[in-house]
């Protein structure tokens, strides 16, 4: 794939939820559409890319200033590397986002997030947004039952730009005929065209991912570890996916039920 400068600093934060608690999806397009409330710090300035991560350095959130939707929330994500939040419906997963896009500052003294090191208060909105990718999440999307990888998002982009109208080319009836796999493949692959720092999206939670999981509940990080991690400590997450999904073998690929969102 061509693109403008190489990437070395992808970040992936994958919101994850569990099959059955479909309200605890987070819209990450509704999101993005959310009015921001704060306002750039005089003389902020752009995020540049270095080297680093992004750390939640244990904050606490409160959206009304009585009841708390995170409560000493720190973890961070390495370069390269992903995240899957998972958690019930009001843990907090939404929030994370918010905080991250900056659709709130954090008060004095309840924790920072850090981007390469820098406080995310202290650089300007236009920058931070710019460095966030969002894999919009349409109707079609929901029917991804796998992981799109960067490099099948690659292969998209590659035979997108094949079509004598690249990315402006009909799609539909009267267009050429992507499958809903190949919609969700352009999706990403039009977010990496952005040639984002990080971004985030949504999918369903299954056994396949064996990247590292935080588990969210009442706003706290639960638990956290790989699947088979957590399914071996028999708290928590293991209770909500016994719940779920009745025969879980670890990280093993394993054809699962296209979610219905
Ligand atoms: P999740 O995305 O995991 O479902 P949220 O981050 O949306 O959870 O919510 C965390 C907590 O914050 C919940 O108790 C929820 O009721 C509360 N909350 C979320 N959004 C708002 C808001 N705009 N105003 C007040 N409380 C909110
Ligand atoms: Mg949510």
């Amino acid at each position: 794939v061509t693109r403008g400068r190489s990437q070395p600093h992808q970040f992936v934060l994958f919101i994850t939820y569990l099959a059955q608690v479909n309200q605890s999806l987070v819209d990450t397009e509704k999101l993005l559409n959310e009015p921001a409330e704060v306002n750039d710090k005089p003389g902020a300035s752009d995020l540049t890319v270095e080297d680093g991560e992004i750390e939640f350095d244990d904050v606490t959130f409160s959206y009304d200033g009585r009841t708390t939707a995170l409560n000493g929330v720190s973890f961070k994500v390495p370069k390269r590397s992903s995240v899957a939040l998972v958690g019930e419906s009001g843990s907090g997963k939404s929030t994370i986002l918010r905080l991250l896009y900056r659709f709130y500052n954090i008060k004095d003294g309840e924790g920072r997030i850090l981007i390469y090191a820098r406080d995310i208060r202290d650089v300007t909105q236009a920058s931070l947004r710019k460095a966030i990718g969002v894999v919009p999440q349409g109707r079609y999307y929901s029917m991804l039952a796998s992981d799109i990888t960067s490099a099948q998002a690659a292969q998209m982009h590659e035979r997108i730009l094949s079509f004598p109208d690249g990315y402006g080319t009909k799609v539909g009836e009267r267009g050429i005929r992507l499958s809903g796999g190949e919609k969700q493949r352009v999706a990403v692959a039009r977010t990496l065209l952005k040639n984002p720092l990080f971004y985030s999206w949504t999918k369903r939670h299954d056994n396949r991912i064996c990247r590292r999981t935080l588990v969210l509940k009442d706003g706290q990080i639960a638990e956290q570890g790989s699947h088979t991690e957590l399914l071996a400590k028999g708290g928590f997450f293991a209770s909500m996916w016994a719940g779920q999904i009745s025969s879980a073998e670890g990280c093993e690929d394993r054809s699962v039920e296209t979610p219905e969102i």
